[in-house]
């Protein structure tokens, strides 16, 4: 059993990284804020219907080796950190505190980044437990996640590309969260929401002052439901239409593979997609989707979301 948990945890690494550049490059970037810092800008626009894995695999190849996080300014108060293209995390900067929001792959020194941002004390706050938003924890003292995926993100620690990786540093102590939760950052409040579904203990993060939702992996353009460690899509469904609570809290999403800020309106879009796979609509044109676990189905809807599931 130990041995299966293992390889599946090494399945979803690699497969994330493999992956991670489509859901980079498939957003749609309309109603964009400015991006001042990113100058990838012309980059992502050309690839944005980029859907090939091959094609990505090769642009991973030719990034740089794993060391580079660029930071780029969003707004007043929110930075974004770009890990080699493979997974984004957020600086949310209030006047007393500053929040990290997923840690990213931690390619580099990620305080270090974030000291380049803002001297305010720290807290960070992982997303979910997925590799690819916890390992850069390693950089920090502690960092909060939902309690329900504790033991997904110890997991990912025993990886052998998070020591390849990050050598002998230790992983930070993890304290829980959920949703009801909040954080004042001073002038800003980030409120905790749990989504259930890509995995057990995924949340979303309302900062209400910026009417900014950030999803994680939760809401995204590329999402993996097809592993073991994901809800049924019912109830990934159920969890997703809960959050309508919220909606009119928000114009903007930043997800865990953003590059920009993203309309509101993904999380329409994001269920809809869900909803088309429930019902099976048009699933005789849902492509074969292979990853490291096996083989399984994605489904695109209309407005692009790919939704990778079993059948
Ligand atoms: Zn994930
Ligand atoms: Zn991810």
């Amino acid at each position: 059993m130990k041995r299966i948990v293992k390889l599946l945890g090494r399945l979803i690494y690699l497969c994330m990284t493999l992956t991670l550049l489509v859901a980079c490059q498939s957003q749609d970037y309309k109603d964009n804020k400015e991006n001042p810092g990113n100058q990838d800008t012309q980059d992502n626009k050309d690839n944005s219907g980029n859907q090939d894995t091959q094609d990505n695999q090769d642009n991973q190849g030719s990034k740089d080796n794993h060391n580079t996080i660029e930071t780029s300014q969003l707004s007043d108060n929110i930075w974004l950190m770009n890990d080699n293209g493979e997974a984004s995390g957020y600086i949310v900067v209030g006047s007393d505190k500053a929040a990290v929001i997923d840690t990213m792959n931690g390619s580099e020194n990620v305080q270090d980044v974030v000291r380049t941002v803002t001297d305010l004390p720290l807290i960070v706050i992982n997303t979910h437990g997925h590799p690819d938003h916890v390992y850069g924890n390693a950089y920090f003292d502690e960092a909060y996640i939902h309690p329900d995926d504790v033991s997904l993100a110890q997991e990912s620690y025993r990886y052998p590309e998070y020591n390849d990786l990050r050598g002998k540093l230790k992983a930070a102590a993890f304290k829980t969260t959920e949703e009801g939760d909040s954080f004042d950052l001073g002038g800003i409040t980030l409120e905790i929401y749990g989504i259930p579904g890509h995995t057990n203990g995924g949340i979303c993060i309302l900062d209400r002052e910026d009417r900014v939702l950030f999803t994680g992996d939760s809401i995204n353009r590329h999402c993996w439901m097809q592993l073991d460690t994901c809800s049924s899509m019912e109830d990934f469904y159920l969890a997703l239409q809960r959050l309508n609570i919220i909606r009119a809290d928000y114009d903007y999403i930043l997800h865990g593979h953003a590059q920009r800020f993203e309309d509101a309106t993904l999380y329409e879009e994001h269920m809809a997609a869900v909803k088309e796979v429930i019902d099976g609509t048009n699933a005789a044109d849902d492509q074969d989707y292979e990853y490291f676990g096996g083989r399984c189905k994605i489904h695109y809807s209309s407005d692009g979301v790919g939704i990778v599931y079993n059948p």
